[in-house]
């Protein structure tokens, strides 16, 4: 039996810190759900000091991820950090606090303006101090790409010995090179003692495209945790990708002595899910789970696949879960048959809100003859982002053609259930849309981003528009909208983007 490979996924913390992919906790639920359908190791849930939104979303993802997967909070080497996440930590029947500080000389001196013999004091203290806690303790070496070595042993021999069941060796910044990366674990495991009991981690970043690569190095010479993300998403260049570090351990099982426990048939609908909740597509060459990972325009390897697939295909698309959207359902579906679907791929309703999703399901049903999961998971994104609403959309009439002035009309309901109407002119259908929309909300913003794209095959396809919008401090935000008609998802995207930014503003307030 090889070793086992724990999946560390911080989709929900370090991911969320990409511009414009920031979840609330329900959002952040549906995830979780599908990290433990998965059978990852760990779930990063957030960092509770840093919001109320993030504590609710570590307490509540605590609830749901069971006996087997551990629920990891973020904290800096500050003892309220840790107190907060320890509270929100309560729920989860295997809490993790994971804490740490930097430890390069760039974090030393500029950030933290502390001396080594602090670092390491420091160090000490948030482990202790997080063990009065929980029996799981993670310590962070921030940076540690970039650290010189010989210190780098000093803070996680002090890590280990006050208590770390962990030790996270990061490249924040995406710096190392993979056998440099390799060589620095390897030292850890050769000078650190009581090393070969806490289990290595790495986080690695791919601002040079090395994110999968440096975690391979350190799998190789020691490291029995991955930190990554869904798709890979996270701040900058992004995190290490699940889909690439799982595939990758799988295909070379034997040479990596490794193996995880990711149940792989579900990565192509994780990473659906996340670019369908974030509003961050994912590109079509993009390794496992892109839209052409698997597809074969040249005649000759088409051949060649159709006679062969290992001629030109390394992976079996069925793998991943990559194929093909199956027809499922249709407007003579009834209820038993959608709460069934709905149940396979992973979502349960209390029967008052399964009510308002099978109404929004008939709609679908009516206007689209085949109904497909990627559908399924639409709808009840749209009735996701209508119950958390702090503005929703009651009606939307658009005239426009040629030599028209494109007009819209608006109506719109608040959270206490009052209704405006207002209409606006503009230089094409969406523009007057928005115009409308602005002079009802009164919210400024400029709008970075807009794109439409069809759910599934089809002239009747549901269109999914992604919006990005700029507030006035300078945040971004994503909205997302799904309708038949594409002028109605564009109404639903932006309110669903402003939806977010006063959510945000007013939890800040
Ligand atoms: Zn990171």
């Amino acid at each position: 039996m090889t070793r086992k490979i724990a999946i560390f996924d911080t989709t929900l913390r370090d991911g969320e810190q990409s511009p414009g992919a920031s979840m609330n906790t329900e959002e952040k639920l549906i995830i979780a759900r599908q990290l433990v359908r998965m059978k990852v190791d760990v779930i990063e849930a957030g960092f509770p000091i840093s919001s109320p939104g993030d504590f609710k979303s570590v307490e509540e993802i605590g609830r749901i991820a069971g006996d087997d997967c551990t629920v990891c909070g973020l904290t800096r080497a500050v003892d309220k950090d840790i107190d907060v996440a320890a509270e929100a930590l309560r729920t989860a029947k295997r809490p993790r606090i994971h804490t740490g500080l930097g430890v390069s000389p760039s974090h030393l001196t500029e950030k933290l303006h502390i001396s080594e013999e602090e670092c390491i004091e420091r160090a000490i203290h948030c482990v202790k101090y997080a063990r009065r806690y929980v029996d799981d303790v993670e310590f962070y070496a921030e940076d540690a790409g970039r650290s010189e070595q010989d210190f780098l042993v000093r803070v996680i021999q002090a890590a280990v010995n006050a208590g770390a069941t962990v030790v996270n060796i990061p490249d924040t910044t995406g710096y190392s090179m993979p056998w440099a990366f390799g060589a620095r674990i390897r030292d850890l495991r050769e000078r650190v003692d009581g090393i070969e009991d806490v289990t290595i981690a790495v986080h690695t970043h791919n601002d040079l495209g090395m994110a999968t690569a440096l975690a391979m190095e350190a799998v190789r010479n020691g490291a029995s945790q991955i930190e990554c993300t869904i798709n890979g998403l996270g701040e900058r260049a992004g995190n290490t990708a699940m889909e690439e570090v799982v595939m990758a351990i799988r295909m070379h099982e034997e040479e990596m002595d490794g193996h995880t426990d990711v149940v792989t048939q579900e990565l192509c609908h994780a990473s659906k899910l996340v670019s369908s909740i974030t509003g961050i597509n994912v590109q079509p060459n993009k390794s496992i789970v892109g839209a052409n990972a698997f597809a074969h325009s040249s005649g000759i390897h088409q051949d060649g696949v159709l006679k062969a697939r290992d001629t030109y295909e390394i992976i079996d698309p069925a793998d991943v879960g990559a194929g093909g959207s199956q027809i499922i359902l249709s407007a003579r579906s009834g209820h038993a048959a959608l709460r069934h679907r709905y149940a396979e791929l992973g979502y349960t309703f209390d029967d008052a809100s399964f009510d308002a999703i099978y109404e929004a399901f008939l709609e679908v049903a009516d206007k689209k003859k085949e109904v497909y999961d990627e559908d399924l998971e639409s709808i009840i994104h749209e009735q996701q982002r209508i119950t958390t609403a702090i503005w929703t959309l009651g009606a939307v009439q658009i005239s426009c053609g040629f030599p028209l002035t494109p007009t819209a009309t608006i109506t719109l309901t608040d959270e206490d259930g009052h209704t405006t109407t207002d209409c606006a002119f503009g230089t094409g259908p969406v523009d007057a849309v928005y115009k409308a929309v602005n002079k009802i909300v009164g919210v400024t913003n400029d709008l970075s981003e807009f794109s439409v794209k069809a759910v599934t095959r089809g002239i009747d396809a549901l269109g999914e528009v992604t919006i990005r919008v700029t507030s006035e401090s300078g945040e971004v935000y994503t909205g997302r909208g799904s309708d038949n008609d594409i002028v109605v998802s564009s109404a639903r995207a932006y309110l669903n983007a402003l939806n977010r930014l006063l959510a945000t503003e007013r939890e800040a307030a």
